[in-house]
């Protein structure tokens, strides 16, 4: 052996990252087998790669060597949350599991395979089932251009690992080059030849907003400060180019026309709602149609199954950055005071999603779009440069006022309810830190105990209402 130190923590990052052996060593030009001889210690990469994989990996050259277990200070080792990457996704709508998945898995299998020159790819289980009406078939073959793919939905096989199931393969001249089983289960996480690409380990050393309040007043830091101690330099730069998207999407959506696909006939609103400004329009009624406007345009472009972020989920896409783009609008706030923001909201995001779900199919739609509220509110409050405690009253209000709100999107398509429900939530984000400026004080719940409230009433909500599309407004007609 010669760095046993070296090999261990290598392969415990390389493995915690999701990247393969071949992958990274594509990344760095060298080839697999060397990548498993540097895990298992039996050599080490030159200076230059150590350097690379340091990048890579975002930590000191130095990390690789120390005898120390872990770089963070004992008291700040991580046991609570993952990334804020993992709130903020950008990746195609409209599904998470039907589209960022695949889109991922593509993705992955394109680079490892740049010497193919067509792809086949097969469906299986739900990936079949609904994946036209999801726009998975749309998003792979987008991912895996401009070389052919052909598309096969095999709705025959039942013995699955996973409901979504799909299996790649890359050819050249006509024979066979490769081969990926891949399954897509849940989040935009995949499971790729028995290799997790998931979101890594936790980072953050706590999961309960009490704890991260009281470390923000002893330091006295703001939560986006928070973020950036715990984190590094680089979510600041995922959060940038997350807004980036954002705003991409909301122009995209407010100057697009037209029927969204999956066969309901729902028209594209967002930009009627954004041009129809009347001649004597109140402040108020321009704010509200201007930030539901925002709200539709992300929307909408999910249900396109075009690129927007997750905030948390591809279905609630629309309520942050409706409210904060309304805003920057509205008052100038600069892209780095946005980011702040982001960075804000995304920590009620990860706590929810730490603590209860941000699923549909786990709790109902409380999960995602009363989630995306909460984190809008959260966002909201940081941008304002509103104390903690208003800032987790305004959060905690958000989730409150949705509890119980189900999952029953007509025809399982990401539109209705998904798109109004977006525009309503993000108003009521708006409204939940105006009340909490007022009546912070007088608050009886806090923001960690409504989390726990919500998870309680998902479990409890029928299984009809979560993401299955047999309850509720799912079963009405959709002529009506
Ligand atoms: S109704 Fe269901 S699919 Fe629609 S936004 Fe809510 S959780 Fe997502």
């Amino acid at each position: 052996m010669i760095d046993k130190n070296f090999a261990e923590k290598f392969s415990r990052m390389r493995k915690s990252s999701g990247i393969t052996q071949q992958r990274l060593g594509t990344m760095l030009g060298v080839s697999n087998r060397a990548v498993s001889k540097w895990e298992t210690g039996l050599s080490l990469p030159s200076t230059e790669n150590v350097y690379k994989l340091a990048k890579i990996f975002s930590v000191p050259v130095d990390h690789f060597f120390s005898k120390q277990d872990d770089i963070l200070p004992s008291e700040t080792k991580p046991t609570g949350m993952k990334s804020l990457a993992g709130i903020y996704r950008i990746g195609c709508g409209p599904s998470s599991s039907h589209t960022i998945g695949p889109e991922r898995a593509c993705g992955i299998f394109k680079e490892a395979h740049p010497e193919a020159d067509s792809f086949r790819v097969i469906l299986y289980g739900s990936l079949a089932k609904t994946g036209i009406g999801h726009g998975t078939d749309r998003v792979i073959k987008k991912t895996l251009a401009p070389k052919p793919c052909e598309l096969i939905f095999n709705k025959g096989t039942m013995e699955l690992e996973h409901p979504n199931t799909m299996d790649i393969y890359a050819f050249r001249s006509g024979r066979q080059v490769a081969h990926s089983r891949v399954l897509s289960v849940g989040g935009g996480k995949i499971v790729m030849d028995g290799t997790e690409y998931g979101e890594g380990d936790d980072v953050y050393p706590v999961s309960s907003f009490e704890k991260i309040a009281e470390y923000c007043k002893r330091e006295n830091i703001r939560l986006w400060q928070y973020v950036e101690r715990i984190e590094g330099e680089q979510i600041m730069e995922h959060l940038a180019e997350v807004w980036r998207e954002m705003k991409r999407s909301i122009n995209d959506g407010i100057n697009d026309e037209g029927i969204l696909p999956g066969g309901l006939e729902v028209k594209k609103r967002a930009k009627q709602l954004y041009n129809s400004e009347h001649i004597d329009e109140s402040a108020e009624t321009r704010e509200n149609r201007m930030v539901c406007a925002f709200a539709f345009a992300v929307s909408e472009q999910n249900a396109c199954a075009e690129r927007i972020v997750t905030a948390p989920t591809c279905g609630a896409s629309g309520v942050v950055p409706s409210v904060l783009y309304y805003q920057q609008k509205k008052r100038g706030y600069t892209d780095t005071e946005i980011v702040h923001a982001l960075a804000a909201g995304g920590i009620v995001g990860n706590l929810i999603k730490t603590n209860a779900s941000i699923s549909g199919s786990e709790c109902g739609c409380q999960a995602e779009v009363g989630s995306a509220c909460a984190m809008a509110a959260a966002a909201l409050g940081e941008l304002f440069g509103l104390r903690l405690e208003k800032i987790e009253y305004a959060a905690e209000i958000a989730i409150e006022h949705h509890l119980g709100l189900t999952c029953d999107p007509i025809c399982g398509l990401v539109q209705i309810p998904c798109i109004e429900r977006n525009a309503v939530a993000a108003m009521r984000a708006i409204n939940a830190v105006s009340l909490a400026g007022f009546l912070y004080d007088s608050r009886k719940i806090s923001l960690d105990k409504v989390i726990e409230v919500m998870k309680e009433t998902g479990h409890d909500i029928s299984k009809q209402y979560k993401e299955t599309a047999e309850g509720g407004l799912a079963k009405l007609k959709p002529s009506l």
